[in-house]
């Protein structure tokens, strides 16, 4: 290791037991245009971490995601207050049939998330899509979007109506709109309950949402949050309901989410932590996959078989050896 980060980076590797894993698994559907999702694992005294930043993250904002990773092989997580956590399904921007398979074949979720939004789709390819989930989940099942801030105040609107029907009642809508001033206004006009997702992860001041009263619902991730205690502490201060989702992790990862859903004093929606089967690969033997409806809140350990099936090439692994470099460095700084 050479450069500024070098003496950093050993600090942080004395405190752990192994060599960080660099892993990579192609993804069975394309989300979030990615079609490889790949990371580190680390171990240390508490068991494996994640540290999974996507490429588009820079360093800074990275080793926040470098924090949850420490935490999870380093200090571990709070105690349980539940053993189980529902999860829903997550049904990416594809085709009506394509969108019903994924709900049958969720493992018994009542509970679907659909992404709509997506560049160069219509509003009736998501009605379509919408159409078809609710075909599948039943009309006792609940429907949330996602739009990943893609839309204006006016287009929200417009695009809520129609899908709200569509899907015969939504749950919420997460991040209509890029900024807290639209989901405010969204919110003040529609009677679909608003989620804040990026408006509390990629924030400068994630309290903003509560002081503008621009959501009902906040969704918490533990990677881009700096971790489950961070997390916890977030979840207090901005008093809402929360709802835990992934960022595409490996189970290593997932299960510091399922952690923090556990560690809540309250849990009252399905958090979006089934997402592993999007990855056509796992770090662990048998991944974090629900059962009717839900997963065990548990922590799966890697073995050297599972390892071995996801290790990444060489390229990529040193690739991830710069950016932990790059990672810790500007971690110690902020
Ligand atoms: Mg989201």
């Amino acid at each position: 290791m050479v450069g500024p980060g070098a003496p950093i980076v050993a600090t942080m590797r004395a405190l752990l037991t192994s060599e960080p894993v660099v892993w990579s698994t192609p993804l069975r559907t394309r989300f979030r245009g990615l079609d490889v999702r790949d990371g580190v694992l680390v171990r240390g005294d508490a068991g494996w971490g994640e540290i999974s930043p996507f490429w588009d993250y820079g360093a800074r904002e990275s080793a926040v995601w470098l924090r949850a990773g420490l935490e999870a092989a380093e200090e571990g997580w709070p105690a349980p207050v539940r053993t189980s956590i529902p999860v829903n399904v997550t049904v990416p921007a594809v085709g009506p049939e394509a969108a019903a398979r994924i709900v049958r074949s969720s493992g018994g979720c009542t509970t679907a998330k659909v992404k709509v939004a997506e560049p160069g789709q219509s509003v009736v390819e998501e009605e379509a899509r919408l159409e078809a989930v609710r075909d599948a989940l039943g009309p006792g099942g609940r429907i949330r979007i996602d739009a990943n801030g893609a839309w204006d105040v006016e287009t929200a609107l417009a695009r809520l109506a129609r899908l709200d029907r569509a899907a015969g009642g939504l749950e919420y809508v997460e991040q209509p709109c890029p900024t807290v001033e639209e989901l405010a206004a969204v919110r003040r006009r529609t009677d679909v309950p608003v989620a804040a997702d990026e408006s509390i992860r990629r924030a400068e001041d994630p309290i903003e949402v509560r002081r503008l009263a621009a959501a009902d619902i906040v969704v918490l991730k533990v990677q881009p949050l700096g971790g489950v205690r961070a997390c916890l502490r977030l979840a207090e201060r901005v008093g809402l309901p929360v709802v835990v989702s992934s960022a595409l992790e490996s189970s290593v990862g997932i299960a510091a989410g399922l952690a923090l859903a556990a560690a809540l004093p309250e849990l009252s929606y399905a958090c979006g932590l089934a997402t592993v089967h999007l990855l056509e690969r796992d770090t662990v033997d048998e991944p974090l996959l629900p059962v009717d409806g839900a997963i065990a809140v548990h922590r799966p350990e890697p073995t050297e078989r599972s390892l071995a099936a996801v290790r990444a090439s060489d390229a990529t692994a040193a690739r991830w050896s710069e950016r932990l470099d790059a990672m810790v460095t500007a971690g110690e700084r902020a």
